[in-house]
């Protein structure tokens, strides 16, 4: 073997002649003997072996040039036995002098490989996963050196795809050979937004097409990788220098993608792999594979998050080579969206009459993602552990956001059964829509409002579907999330407008632009905070810059033209915070006044009750307010310290807990004694269980995704007011950590539709 490895030349003539030997047709097996006898020439390798994963988890010998023939489907290692084993397990290569030495040599006497000792096996990887090992050997001791081993990287990705797409050996040959995973599975997750969904997997990154493996010139590829390359450590770099509020992320976390970013060796092994003859996306999966393999299996959880970064570096790095643009994709009818995790406008990106469901390896049921997804009426399950790696594009997907699983793959009676449960949830559905028109009226007379929140156009068309009776939140900031650049006041104002007139009689709150914390803007400038959830957000950045504030509240007057308007003010912590804001809407009637334009008919401005110093200053501030709304989400997350993102965290704590309890009915018993509106807008409100909940401490207005209608007011229906806030009161007495176990045989015993 040279000690240089392939010249580059030799490099990407090899995988031309692998490529044309299997142009020539035939039997696979002769294929794979001709691929493995070309590589072994080309290494000067006495010995190139292939091995491919069986269904039942082991490595075949697939095919050898130098091994003894006779064992060729015969010798087969399990996972972490013998080398070829333990690479499978490790995911990464194994370079070694003297094999034989290794505690992990397994020797196999059929194969015949007593006389060499130098070994070099490698991963044939599939997002992750080793689906093969490719191994060269040579007699004499020594050790492959770098470049040797990146060469053999090269053609175990390209193999892997070949062998993946059915180019290296024929599908119908491949029975039995575990290529992408196969068998079903099924995956336990927690619900980020109800329903069930059966349809067939699109991933939001999907790896790069065989076809588009090899780049035609690798010169021009390598100033496409660096150019891509710079304008990823130049954003990096900006972006720590606090130019581009881009992420979310500490500043620790920046300093190390920048550190990735600059990295030697990451930027090397994308070099080499685009010189040696692939195309710049293929190089960034190669490199990507091998990190995920590696560190994937990481047990310590910072070397995990290690790979975030990465995975998140690598996506900056395809955005870059597609030109910073996301491309559209064209869906399938029924697609079932895979990703380890989404911000919130990505999930808006897609063609929503297509997507039929949502699975996700991580975030949170309160993160802005979730409530995206609950807003589109989409069912999605997260922290579903390991799911990128166990599905394959085009896999068939059951998302069961009623109890919080995926099935991949699933078995003909599971679909069947599946299916049987979309029709009856159909039937359900279709009896909500019956309640439509029917008030909510507790058994014991109590009228209950339920609004709908909402944030986009497309909300809007839910309003009458699901029986609103108005918008109780109306999240401004997502308009401004899905845009490309800052909504000017001409669109601010259209669309608050749409939203008036789709609304008509009915009341509509718009809630000022809530940002910051992880709604961030890729145009507004802001500077990294060490906790974002705690930082310049909602109220404080609009009075902060209260150019930005006016600009709002001016564009909500005009939309109004003189009719009624309601505007609340999110996370408002002190008095003073409200007092401010509410001058602010003062100085803008008083500005359309003067320049002759219509005042509002009526003009309710409310405070959103997040964070908890309010709750001890209530007395000042409710009658300050002509409204309030509590936003649990955010209570919630302040009350327990409990970062809502952060899926450690975030369920950790149940809001149907004593302290939560205690802290809602505060407020509710609060603002009876002033006379104050209140309604609770949080995602609790729209869960039958929950919303029994408030309604048993006196909360007659709730506010929910327009999904959350139906079914809460089902519950409002054969709900006795009475006897709820009896057995709930009892409860908050409880020492337990959650009481959600008895409010559940509670409203079992009071027969209750939850
Ligand atoms: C909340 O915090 O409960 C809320 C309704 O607001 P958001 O989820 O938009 O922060
Ligand atoms: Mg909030």
């Amino acid at each position: 073997m040279p000690a240089q490895g392939m010249a580059i030349r030799g490099q990407r003539s090899l995988l031309r002649q692998i490529r044309e030997a299997l142009a020539g047709g035939g039997p696979a097996q002769a294929r794979l003997d001709m691929v493995v006898r070309i590589i072994a020439l080309s290494m000067v390798a006495e010995v190139c072996s292939i091995y491919l994963r069986r269904a039942t988890g082991e490595m075949e010998l697939f095919a050898t040039e130098g091994l003894e023939p006779g064992a060729v489907h015969v010798t087969r290692m399990k996972p972490g036995e013998g080398l070829v084993g333990e690479i499978m397990r490790l995911g990464r290569p194994l370079n070694l002098a003297d094999a034989p030495e290794h505690p992990a040599f397994s020797y196999r006497p059929e194969t015949g490989e007593d006389p060499y000792h130098a070994f070099l096996g490698v991963p044939l990887l599939r997002g992750g996963r080793a689906i093969g090992v490719l191994v060269v050997q040579n007699r004499t001791a020594r050790v492959y050196t770098e470049d040797e081993v990146e060469d053999l990287q090269i053609i175990a990705m390209v193999l892997a795809e070949m062998v993946a797409s059915g180019e290296l050996i024929g599908v119908e040959e491949m029975n039995g050979v575990e290529l992408a995973p196969r068998r079903p599975d099924r995956l336990k997750g927690s619900r980020f937004a109800e329903g069930l969904a059966y349809g067939v997997a699109v991933l939001h990154e999907p790896p790069v097409a065989p076809s588009q493996l090899l780049s035609e010139d690798a010169a021009a590829e390598e100033i496409r990788l660096k150019g891509a390359i710079e304008a990823l450590q130049a954003q990096i770099d900006e972006m720590l220098e606090g130019q581009h509020g881009l992420v979310d992320a500490s500043y620790e976390v920046l300093e190390t993608y920048r550190m990735f970013a600059h990295d030697r060796g990451w930027n090397r092994s994308l070099e080499d792999a685009v010189r040696n003859g692939l195309t710049a996306e293929a190089a960034v999966e190669r490199v990507r594979s091998e990190h995920r393999a590696r560190l994937g299996q990481a047990r310590d959880p910072y070397l995990r998050e290690r790979l975030h970064d990465l995975e998140d570096l690598n996506d900056r790095l395809l955005r870059h080579l597609a030109g910073d643009g996301h491309v559209a994709r064209d869906l399938p009818e029924n697609a079932i969206l895979i990703a380890r995790n989404l911000g919130p406008a990505d999930l808006l990106e897609y063609d929503r009459t297509r997507l039929r469901g949502l699975l996700l390896e991580e975030g949170s049921s309160a993160s802005h993602a979730a409530i995206v997804a609950r807003a589109l009426d989409i069912p999605c399950v997260g922290r579903l552990p390991g799911l990128r790696d166990r599905v394959s594009e085009g896999d068939p997907v059951i998302v069961d956001a009623e109890t919080g699983e995926a099935y991949l793959r699933p078995r003909t009676d599971v679909v069947k059964a599946i299916q049987a449960r979309i029709d009856v949830r159909r039937q359900r559905q279709a009896a909500f829509a019956k309640l439509r028109e029917t008030p909510a009226f507790t058994r014991d007379g109590v009228k209950i409002t339920l609004l709908m929140n909402a944030g986009l156009d497309v909300d809007l068309e839910s309003m009458a579907d699901a029986g609103a009776e108005g918008i109780g939140l109306f999240r401004t900031e997502f308009q401004f999330m899905v845009s490309e650049e800052m909504p000017r006041f001409n669109a601010q104002a259209a669309l608050y407008g749409r939203v008036m007139d789709a609304a008509g009689d009915k009341p509509v709150t718009f809630r000022t632009l809530d940002l910051g914390g992880d709604k961030v803007l890729p145009y507004l400038e802001a500077e990294r905070e060490d906790n974002p959830a705690l930082g310049w957000r909602a109220i404080r950045m609009g009075l902060d810059r209260p150019a930005l504030l006016r600009l709002q509240l001016r564009a909500l007057i005009a939309a109004a033209k003189g009719r009624a308007l309601r505007i609340m003010f999110p996370l408002v912590a002190s008095c003073d915070e409200f007092r401010a804001a509410r001058a602010l809407v003062d100085t803008e009637v008083a500005w359309a006044l003067r320049r002759g334009r219509p005042a509002p008919s009526r003009l309710d401005v409310g405070a959103m009750i997040e964070a908890p110093s309010v709750i001890w200053h209530l007395d000042a501030l409710l009658p300050m307010t002509d409204f309030v709304s509590v936003g649990t989400n955010d209570l919630m997350q302040y009350l327990f310290a409990a970062d809502r993102g952060n899926p450690r965290v975030a369920d950790r704590y149940d809001p149907l807990s004593p302290p939560a309890l205690r802290a809602l009915e505060t407020i509710q018993r609060a603002c009876a004694e002033t006379g104050t509106p209140v309604s609770v807008c949080g995602e609790m409100a729209g869960r039958p269980l929950e919303a029994f909940t408030l309604v048993a401490l006196g909360f007659e207005r709730l506010s929910m995704p327009p999904a959350g209608i139906g079914p809460v007011k089902q519950m409002v229906l054969s709900c006795d007011r009475e006897a709820a806030r009896r057995g709930v009161s009892a409860l908050l007495k409880s020492g337990a950590g959650s009481v959600r176990n008895e409010i559940e045989t509670l409203a079992r015993k009071l027969y209750l539709a939850v």
